[in-house]
């Protein structure tokens, strides 16, 4: 495609998926690359995303941070799981941990031991063979360096944007402020050359990468990249965010509450609230959501309500000729499972194991897509399932999502569950059997039959297992202290309170 050897990358945007990109690529790559980052202050950035997955402490390892100096400077706190609220039915909750559920064998997942207690009248819930989601409900928290909880951040995005900013630009990577006003392409083969700024300047470069949200201006305005509309599985399209003072103790999951045409987010953070309304246009106004909103936030609003427009769906191409997008310019799931950020991580770091050193090649720009493709769309298999399955009628927009098509992949996936309550994980899919578990069970898809794993083990013998492993569950997270005393004595933010 092009022997062009690559050094000059060119970073287009600087919101999270900007700064999340020359922040990796400085430290890992740094002096290899000559990495310039054009942002602009006037178009600004989405200024939502602000509750992570687990693998944010990857990618912060790999950047060499310090988690309590992170958590200090973002206002963060620490994520354990999300809340699901009225999902299956009004009234319903369950807890989607980052925890392991139980132990499972070689033969088959610890669920099939629990269904078999279960059935014999013993068990209580899967939920009480979790760590993390018992501390989770307990709002509980402690991690030193021989902890194996697994948990996340909840985090200000902007704060976010300025620490990594700052790190990058410790490292070399040069800042350029300024709005990109067109994109010149080589004659020959189509290529980006550079971005002309509306001041005149040129900024050429050898690889681009399109961080300029969902506007896509080099991926999908230049390049043509194409996209995959997955509206009709996912049709929410608008969300409202707004910012609230804390009411009390910050709790350690995001709560993500249903209502009659989407949902609602909540996520605390040392030094206020993220709220949001997502819903579809089709069946809710945005006069009406900006009303509910207002309604249900607990807290002093800090900032005027916005509204923010999307569509669930996939560039063809993230990496097409020289340009790889990355953020919102590659694509969107909603933000139910938070994972918007972690795409962002996996595609920097993708682009990192393939990086076309020795020019761009069909073949690594080949295998980069199939891969990103791959993994986005098990996530977005992994969303539906949510809105799929539910037992709510009490509106049009629950009706449509009851009784709409999904995809043979979801289908085939939960007929497997209903059936005989097998999950399994594909390679390199991002979500893990105790995931879809804890999901499907959540949402109560309920199996008609399970492996038989657990007749073999007399009812005594069963009774006694799963009660030792609820017990020392439950001890664990008696002598734990809340969430909210750990952050004070471990992370402790210094910054007065601010709207920003
Ligand atoms: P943006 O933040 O939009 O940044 C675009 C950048 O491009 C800006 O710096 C802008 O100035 C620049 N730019 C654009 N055009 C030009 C131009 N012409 N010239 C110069 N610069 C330009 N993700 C999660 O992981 N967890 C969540 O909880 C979560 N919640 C979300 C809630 C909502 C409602 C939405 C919409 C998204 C959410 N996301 C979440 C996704 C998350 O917000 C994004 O993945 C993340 O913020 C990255 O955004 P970005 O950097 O791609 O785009």
């Amino acid at each position: 495609m092009s022997g062009q050897v690559v050094r000059k990358v060119v970073v287009a945007g600087g919101g999270t998926a900007g700064w999340m990109a020359a922040a990796a690529l400085s430290k890992q790559l740094g002096p290899l690359l000559d990495i310039t980052l054009v942002e602009s202050d006037d178009i600004g950035t989405v200024g939502v995303g602000e509750s992570t997955i687990p693998t944010a402490r990857t990618f912060n390892a790999l950047l060499g941070i310090d988690e309590a100096q992170f958590m200090r400077e973002t206002q963060s706190t620490f994520k354990l799981g999300i809340s699901f609220e009225n999902w299956g039915q009004i009234g319903d909750r369950y807890i989607h941990s980052f925890g392991q559920v139980g132990k499972s064998t070689w033969m088959g997942g610890f669920h099939h031991f629990w269904l078999q207690a279960r059935a014999q009248g013993f068990g209580g819930d899967l939920g009480d063979y979790c760590f993390e989601l018992k501390a989770a409900e307990a709002e509980k928290f402690f991690t030193d360096n021989e902890a194996t909880t697994n948990y996340a951040y909840h985090l200000d995005a902007t704060l976010y944007g300025r620490f990594l900013r700052k790190m990058s630009e410790g490292r070399g990577v040069r800042r350029l402020e300024g709005k990109i006003a067109s994109v010149s392409q080589r004659a020959d083969n189509g290529f980006i050359e550079a971005l002309v700024l509306e001041s005149g300047e040129v900024i050429e470069g050898d690889l681009f990468i399109d961080c300029t949200g969902f506007r896509g201006l080099l991926i999908e305005q230049t390049l043509k990249a194409g996209w995959d509309d997955w509206s009709p599985w996912l049709p929410t399209n608008s969300a409202l965010a707004v910012q609230t003072t804390s009411t009390g103790p910050a709790v350690p999951y995001t709560r993500a509450i249903a209502h009659r045409a989407g949902w609602r987010w909540k996520i605390p953070l040392q030094h206020r609230v993220g709220n949001g309304l997502v819903y579809c246009s089709d069946y809710m106004s945005d006069d009406e959501a900006r009303a509910q909103l207002l309604a249900e936030i607990e807290g002093e609003p800090l900032i005027e309500p916005r509204v923010i427009r999307y569509g669930a769906g996939r560039r063809r191409k993230t990496w097409s000729k020289n340009c790889v997008a990355l953020g919102l310019a590659s694509g969107f799931v909603e933000p139910l499972e938070s994972t918007s950020i972690h795409m962002i991580m996996i595609g920097v770091t993708r682009l990192m194991q393939l990086f076309p050193f020795g020019g761009v090649t069909n073949a690594l720009v080949e295998r980069y897509n199939r891969l990103a493709e791959d993994e986005l769309e098990k996530i977005r298999d992994f969303i539906i399932l949510h809105y799929k399955a539910t037992e709510r009628t009490d509106s049009p927009f629950w009706d449509y999502c009851r009784t709409m098509e999904i995809p043979d992949s979801l289908a085939q996936r939960i007929a497997l569950f209903r059936e005989s309550a097998q999950v399994y994980q594909t390679p390199g899919e991002l979500f893990q059997v105790d995931s879809w578990l804890q999901v499907l069970l959540g949402q109560k898809v309920e199996p008609s039959s399970h492996h038989m794993m657990g007749h073999l083990v007399p009812p005594e013998q069963l009774k006694r297992a799963l009660g030792d492993l609820k017990g020392s569950i439950e001890r664990a997270v008696r002598e734990m202290p809340s969430h909210q005393a750990f952050i004070d004595s471990y992370c402790p933010s210094a910054r007065p309170p601010s709207p920003n």
